[in-house]
């Protein structure tokens, strides 16, 4: 730390990437990422707009906006488009939680909700989810603040249902409920027509998991004119070409072929059952998760114990150092050879571990 940075940050904790190894070759099922390439179509948007590099990108990206609110049956009006989801969370924080407006959300979850509401300032609240991972929503109900909810969650995996989040904005509608719907296309059904009865409802969701684009950092925000006219304040303030032009070139041509990506997207559900098969055969409780990972414990060898002798074995997975998860491994769903390659190792682990 130098002697200039602000007294502010003397006490941020900033989060923490799952690793993105640049030596070695490893199978890498760590950060959630799709092991599919996005449509050839993208890749060809991408060099076709390279071309207009020396301009600045259209700051409403009106293309992509329309496009995006095709895909979810609203209008232009309703969607905002960002760098990442991160950024969509980024906005959302600063403009809508201040020193009397908590952050509301679950002790296990995303980690950058924390990160945000320390780097801003903002106070929060982590209420706990319950024993067996699932969130009650009834545990938000009367609590002031804004909630964020990842929904379904991560590292759980775990999905609430439309009705109970709808409880949840009924039951205060002078409250903001922000959904982060990262995971959304894995089994999920969105909350995204609910913005057209509920205007304290955002919706954020991203690019980056069932649209194959993590490192194009595509993300974007579902909610009333009214909010998301909120947040492009906050854009105009910070970022204004918050999306860059290759990136919005892939995301349409994404969306212009985007029946490759749900075929993707159904494959990489297969594999999943798959995974969690084989997975509770070996002895491991693994939740119900309707994502594009597994989060499984093993009774007797601990998280920590699978994690390194995975990586010592050139498979990557996630572990968290928390309390009540520390011996849980979170492992994203890979082509079905990576998921026997890594079955086939945690069945030496294990089975070297009860002999
Ligand atoms: N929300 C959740 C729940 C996530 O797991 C992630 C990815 N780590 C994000 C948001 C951010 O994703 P991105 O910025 O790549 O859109």
């Amino acid at each position: 730390m130098s002697a200039f940075l602000s007294k502010r940050f003397d006490s941020l904790t900033p989060y923490v990437p799952g690793e993105q190894p640049q030596d070695k070759k490893y199978i890498k099922l760590n950060t959630n990422e799709s092991p599919f390439p996005p449509p050839p179509q993208a890749i060809g948007a991408i060099e076709n707009a390279v071309e207009r590099l020396a301009l600045y990108p259209d700051p409403e990206q009106k293309a992509l906006t329309q496009k995006t609110a095709e895909l979810c049956g609203v209008s232009f009006e309703n969607v905002l488009m960002t760098n990442g989801s991160d950024e969509t969370l980024d906005f959302a924080f600063t403009a809508f939680c201040d020193t009397d407006t908590p952050a509301l959300f679950a002790d296990i979850t995303y980690g950058f909700y924390k990160v945000y509401a320390e780097w801003k300032h903002v106070p929060y609240a982590e209420i706990p989810l319950c024993e067996d991972f699932t969130l009650s929503v009834d545990d938000y109900i009367g609590k002031k603040g804004v909630v964020f909810i990842a929904n379904p969650n991560a590292p759980t995996g775990l999905l609430l249902p439309v009705s109970e989040i709808e409880r949840l904005l009924h039951a205060d509608t002078s409250r903001l409920v922000v959904v982060d719907e990262a995971y959304i296309d894995f089994g999920g059904e969105t909350v995204v027509p609910l913005i057209k009865k509920y205007g304290n409802l955002l919706v954020i969701r991203t690019f980056s998991k069932s649209r194959s684009m993590a490192g194009a950092r595509l993300g974007f925000a579902v909610g009333c004119k009214a909010l998301i006219d909120d947040l492009k304040k906050i854009k105009y303030s910070s970022n204004p070409f918050n999306v860059n032009a290759l990136t919005a070139a892939a995301g349409i041509a994404s969306l212009e072929n985007d029946s490759y990506n749900m075929v993707n997207c159904r494959t990489i559900c297969e594999n999943r059952e798959y995974t969690i098969r084989e997975l509770r055969e070996s002895g491991f409780y693994v939740t119900d998760s309707k994502t594009n990972f597994v989060f499984a414990v093993h009774p007797n060898v601990s998280g920590k114990y699978i994690y390194e002798k995975l990586k010592e074995n050139g498979i990557l997975v996630r572990r968290f150092n928390t309390p009540r998860i520390e011996d849980y491994v979170r492992i994203t769903v890979g082509t079905k050879e990576q998921m026997e390659i890594l079955i086939s190792e945690i069945r030496k682990i294990t089975e070297a571990q009860n002999a």
